[in-house]
């Protein structure tokens, strides 16, 4: 074998294991104790071995200069150090471009750049005829899943984006969907603006919970209308839960991301000094939709924790003369969501090792047609695996990070538990503190048809 991982705790959403993992080529081929010595040994005694990380929702490919620091060289050394593996980024679609350029476009991207591999949401920005004829080929290569925005243009043309939804449906792919309600948000940041409250603390007023709650009950309407499935990204609030919960009961196809801002941060931060950097859509909300979003990643109710990733620097959020309408949304976390959600939630006990590597590994794969080859360590998976540290404390510090962006919403926080070593296909790609993988080494990942979660 080239390669064996001896004597850690082996965690997969079924359960914890003391077992060695031999790899070969790329895959595991063989999981147990007493393995035969292989050309390259790594001791984890100590150590858990998960699944590779699978942050389904970043933002790294790049349609000009400006959108952000991170691209997929240094978005994808982040995830490595941070011990993913794999991340599916979102393919944008702006007004009077093909969609099957830009996907062309982002995987030239991936393939000169990443170091791990890629899976491509494309997003449907303009829902024109022209665009649903791509589809077919689109999904035909492997991209199994698209995005809709219900925060921009969707209001203007409803019947068109859900004829879209419908083809999504068709084609055996899931529907992401950005669930906060346009017309809302811009009545209530008109009102604030023309009130003189444009500055960041009434951020979180001019996309009410509400907005959201809203959205997603629409959206649930349109899944049942349209035969499609969807999968709500970053959910933040009670009240969207409620109506998620609600759609569940009534075995829709409705699935849910969170985000960990929202997991570690309230609105109080709005009241900081530079508190644009903490602004994302949606915003950051109350202590109650913090406890209610735990005990929906600990009942099943949300499915996947993924980071929203965009590289911006402080310079770009706190730009002077922005407003609620226009400080740039986003931050970088690909890094740190891992082992702090390790630290928060496996380490303080709100939730258990399986659960965690499902929510980071296992249900997103499921949820975007990679399982199994990726999201479990099994013979026959990519042996895509992070040998994580849970007793090494770790403080959060943007200036060791590989990211480009500037600043850390965690900056300060202490972590218990740290990735040590990332595999990605057999091959080591983060080890110590170092990241090892070349650019170029990545692949975009051709991805089977939904499947249910
Ligand atoms: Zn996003």
């Amino acid at each position: 074998m080239d390669l064996v991982i001896r004597n850690g705790t082996v965690v997969t959403a079924d359960g914890v294991a003391h077992a060695d993992v031999g790899i070969e080529g790329g895959v595991v081929v063989a999981l147990g104790r007493g393995l035969p010595t292989g050309d390259r040994e790594i001791d984890a005694t100590g150590r858990y071995v998960f699944p590779g990380g699978i942050d389904a929702h970043t933002h790294l490919g790049r349609h000009r200069p400006i959108e952000g620091v991170d691209d997929f060289l240094s978005g994808t050394r982040a995830a490595a150090a941070g011990g993913i593996t794999t991340v599916l980024d979102y393919v944008v679609h702006p007004r009077g471009t093909s969609l099957a350029t830009q996907v062309a476009r982002w995987s030239q991207q991936v393939e000169e750049q990443a170091i791990i591999d890629v899976g491509l949401h494309p997003v449907i920005g303009e829902p024109r005829p022209d665009v649903l004829d791509d589809l077919p080929a689109l999904v035909q290569a492997g991209h199994t899943s698209f995005k809709f925005f219900m925060n921009r243009n969707f209001d203007s043309a409803i019947p068109e984006f859900l004829a879209a939804l419908r083809r999504v449906g068709e084609l055996g792919a899931l529907a992401c969907v950005h669930a906060e309600d346009e017309s809302l948000i811009r009545h209530l940041t008109e009102r604030l603006l023309a009130a003189g409250r444009g500055d960041v603390r009434a951020f979180p007023d001019s996309r009410p919970d509400y907005s959201e709650a809203v959205a997603v009950g629409r959206a649930v309407a349109y899944a049942q209308a349209t035969e499609t499935p969807i999968y709500l990204v970053h959910l933040s609030s009670r009240a969207a839960l409620e109506v998620v919960d609600a759609a569940r009961d009534r075995d829709l196809p409705v699935y849910a991301e969170t985000r960990p801002i929202y997991l570690y941060l309230t609105r109080a931060r709005f009241e900081e000094p530079e508190a644009n950097k903490y602004v994302g859509y949606p915003p950051l909300r109350e202590p109650g939709d913090q406890d209610a979003l735990w005990g929906a990643l600990r009942r099943g109710l949300v499915q996947v924790v993924a980071t929203d990733h965009v590289g911006y620097t402080l310079a770009h959020k706190t730009a002077p003369g922005l407003t609620v309408a226009t400080i740039p949304a986003g931050m970088a976390n690909l890094e740190t969501m891992l082992p702090m959600l390790y630290s928060e939630g496996v380490a303080r006990g709100r939730l258990s090792l399986s659960r965690f590597v499902e929510m980071i590994a296992t249900n997103p794969a499921r949820m975007f047609g990679l399982f199994p080859r990726k999201g479990t360590i099994a013979v026959g998976s990519d042996a895509d695996l992070v040998v994580f540290d849970p007793n090494r404390r770790v403080t959060v510090q943007a200036a060791a990070q590989q990211s480009q962006a500037d600043f850390d919403v965690y900056e300060g926080w202490e972590v218990q538990g740290w990735p040590e070593v990332t595999i990605s296909r057999g091959e080591v790609v983060f080890a110590n503190g170092v990241v090892v993988g070349q650019p170029g080494r990545g692949r975009v990942l051709a991805r089977q048809p939904f499947q249910g979660g």
